[in-house]
């Protein structure tokens, strides 16, 4: 039985992956700012944790209620996300901060406050989700592609440096998916371009997003649940 700390869990992907971890039998502790969203997996024997992913006292607290709880951490799913889409020349600078403070430093804050733990113990895996988007990106998605653009990179720079401890680093890369994800996006496009020079453009897009996004054909998150499942289960080489 692994003590996982899952973030994001009041929906979407973390949601499931909560589940699904709990019922491999698991110790899970599922985060997020919306609590009540996670009280239901209750009956599976998720644990649900107040969490703020951009605040450092939040972070600090859900991990040491981890530590005081079950002794240790093994896994860390940094999965809290979301997409603030809109022109460049539309979204402040201010939401351009909020979007890396969430989709970035949200995820160093996790990983700091756990890798002391991790390497006490000598193991440890830490699995971040980022996006297809990751690799590739779209029009008026410039803060959140590079947002996971720079998740990628902080990610392989990460398993570098803890793989001497024992401690694994995987990324998961979604492609679409049915959660919020596609509703919030559109709704900060929209939001973003009201009045603007890029407003025709840009409405379009939110709506074919919420198009796409309704779509019974897209992909159900527990596809992406059953991959960040085998990114913790699967054994590592011990040499790559
Ligand atoms: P959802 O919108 O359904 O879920 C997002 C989760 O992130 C929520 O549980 C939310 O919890 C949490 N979150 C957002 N901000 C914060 C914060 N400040 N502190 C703590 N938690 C926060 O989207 P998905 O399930 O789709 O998204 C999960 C991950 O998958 C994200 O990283 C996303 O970028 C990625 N992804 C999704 C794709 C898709 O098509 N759905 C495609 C590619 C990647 P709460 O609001 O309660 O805090």
């Amino acid at each position: 039985m692994k003590a996982i700390l899952i973030t994001g869990a009041s929906s979407g992907i973390g949601y499931q992956t909560a589940a699904l971890l709990a019922k491999q039998g698991n110790k899970v502790y599922g985060a997020g700012r919306r609590i009540e969203k996670i009280e239901p997996l209750q009956k599976l024997g998720v644990i649900p944790l107040s969490l703020d992913v951009t605040n450092d006292d939040s972070v600090a607290n859900a991990v040491q209620h981890v530590i005081d709880e079950s002794g240790r951490v093994d896994v860390l799913v940094n999965n809290a996300g979301y997409g603030s889409y809109g022109a460049i020349e539309d979204v402040s600078i201010e939401e351009a901060k909020r979007q890396y403070d969430v989709n970035v430093f949200g995820v160093a804050r996790l990983t700091k406050a756990v890798l002391p733990y991790m390497r006490k113990q000598h193991s440890g895996r830490i699995v971040n989700v980022s996006s297809a988007g990751g690799r590739s990106t779209s029009i008026y998605g410039a803060w959140y592609h590079s947002s996971k653009y720079a998740l990628e990179s902080f990610s392989d720079a990460l398993r570098m440096e803890v793989q001497p401890f024992g401690i694994d680093v995987a990324i998961i890369e979604p492609g679409a998916v049915k959660t919020n994800w596609g509703f919030i996006a559109a709704d900060h496009l929209e939001n973003s371009a009201q009045g603007g020079p890029y407003e025709k453009d840009a409405t379009k897009m939110a709506k074919g997003l919420r198009k796409f996004y309704s779509s019974k054909k897209l992909s159900d998150p527990s596809i992406i649940s059953k991959a960040i499942a085998d990114a913790i289960n699967k054994k590592r080489p011990k040499t790559r």
